[in-house]
């Protein structure tokens, strides 16, 4: 029987089968770190006198913990300080490469390695986070894992396993326009909820799916996690391979031409069997966002609030009724109505430069709404920001009333000192609306950067077809 994408890329990393349904024992070839999970795993090492395994596939960044403006002010938050300059000690003393605040490299730890073309097909990527799934947009088995695993890592570069199940999610037909890769991901999950993919990789295929670019795939596989997934691939291919060449970490030369050979054998037998199957028809769809307070809780941008009582199963109504007053909302509400304060653009899910460019074209002539309190516009790496600087992007978000910061997790979490106070209300086009996730009584709805960037226009949430 032939293999799909997900089980080609575990065979070719096993180190050891496991007897009798015991764990297999996979090689890792790549682990990012960041501020917020590695400490105790660098306890741990130093603890046992162990030194990493291999610490050229081992490479830190700091995001989580960073302010996006004033980078060169000490951080004005102690804790995070201490992350950060913790995460600077351990990788000193551990001879791991990391990309601090400030460096051109730096930037949320899912954006900046694809950039730098670390992020390949067919690879076996970790990092102790869960968004750690965005990576296999380029075909690479990628996972977030725990601290203990983080530190098993660091000591022997492998990990102990189950296989995981597989569910194929096919997008089929072409995408009308206006609707984007964040519109199809929150479309998926509202389908299979929070909890669908729990134990499976989702490999997303079809036509709409193969047309996207690796800056949207990122966006698709980034959310796998939103629906409980382990993780999210694609299958690679010359989309995959445009983007990668020439990037600092792509091979080079011959090496190239053999990693496209090996690449190309990257993808699901037609006589494979998926665990499940989900599929959509691209065509029905459109731009959508979140009401409630996890990221299956969304509709159509044109739908309204839903009304709780018509919801049959009991759990499912009782979150609803309680996430709608949390949100300050009411069923039958319009979507449409409903006034926005802040405007964010940016996380690992839509920080990229085509979000920027997409933002930036729709804001482009225009000024913020008086009602909206601020937007800002948060680069996903340093690299990235450099290059919308290079496009002018950055001035068209200022003539706009935006605010255009520096790289960093920003508000996508109320970690750093972008947060929103109790009962503000944002768009966001980051990846969770749970309660108090931008901070504490925070109001979140989640949607694509173009539904964002038409909001800040009208004030209300809106699509580009509304201006
Ligand atoms: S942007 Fe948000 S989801 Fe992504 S790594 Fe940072 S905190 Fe996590």
């Amino acid at each position: 029987m032939g293999m799909t994408l997900a089980e080609k890329v575990w065979a070719d990393h096993l180190v050891r089968k496991g007897d009798n349904g015991a764990p297999d024992l996979l090689y890792i070839d790549l682990m990012l770190m960041h501020e917020v999970t590695s400490p105790q795993a660098f306890d741990g090492l130093r603890l046992a006198g162990r030194t990493p395994r291999h610490v050229d596939q081992l490479i830190a960044t700091e995001d989580h913990n960073t302010p996006t403006v004033d980078i060169d002010r000490p951080n004005p938050d102690e804790t995070s300080a201490l992350q950060l300059t913790t995460l600077e000690k351990n990788c000193r003393e551990f001879g791991v490469r990391l990309h601090p605040l400030g460096d051109a490299d730096q930037g949320i730890v899912h954006a900046f390695a694809p950039v730098l073309g670390l992020t390949q097909p067919g690879m076996t990527i970790v990092c102790g986070d869960s968004h750690t799934s965005t990576h296999g947009a380029f075909g690479a088995l990628a996972f977030g894992i725990g601290t203990s695993e983080v530190e098993h890592v660091m000591a022997t570069q492998t990990l102990s396993l189950k296989p995981f199940k597989t569910m194929a999610i096919n997008i089929d037909g072409d995408l009308p326009d206006g609707v984007t890769a964040k519109d199809i991901i929150l479309a998926i999950i509202a389908r299979i909820g929070t909890g669908g993919g729990q134990g499976y990789v989702l490999e997303y295929r079809g036509k709409a799916i193969e047309q996207l670019s690796m800056d949207a795939r990122m966006t698709i596989c980034n959310m796998s996690i939103e629906a409980g997934a382990r993780a999210g691939m694609i299958a690679p291919d010359e989309t995959t391979f445009a983007y990668l060449k020439g990037r600092p970490h792509a091979p080079q030369g011959e090496l190239w031409d053999q990693a496209i050979e090996y690449w190309r054998t990257l993808k699901t037998d037609d006589d494979a069997v998926f665990d499940a199957e989900v599929t959509l028809d691209a065509a029905d769809l459109e731009p959508f966002v979140t009401w409630g307070t996890n990221p299956g809780q969304g509709a159509p941008i044109s739908a309204s609030i839903p009304d709780p009582a018509t919801i049959a199963d009991a759990t499912e109504r009782t979150a609803a009724e309680r996430a709608i007053a949390y949100m300050g909302l009411t069923p039958g509400q319009k979507i449409k109505d409903i006034p926005v304060d802040t405007v964010f653009i940016g996380s690992c899910t839509n920080g990229r430069i085509e979000d920027l460019r997409t933002a930036a074209a729709i804001m482009k002539g225009h000024r913020k709404a008086d009602s909206i309190h601020r937007v800002l516009v948060v680069p996903a790496s340093s690299r990235i920001r450099l290059q919308a600087e290079e496009e002018g992007l950055d001035r068209i978000f200022k003539d706009f009333g935006a605010e255009w910061r520096n790289a960093g997790c920003s508000m996508c979490l109320g970690m750093n000192p972008d947060k929103l106070v109790e009962h503000e209300r944002s768009i966001s086009t980051s990846n969770r609306n749970f309660e108090g996730r931008q901070g504490k009584g925070s109001r979140t709805h989640l949607a694509s950067p173009a539904v964002a960037a038409a909001t800040a226009i009208r004030g209300t949430i809106s699509s580009p077809a509304d201006l």
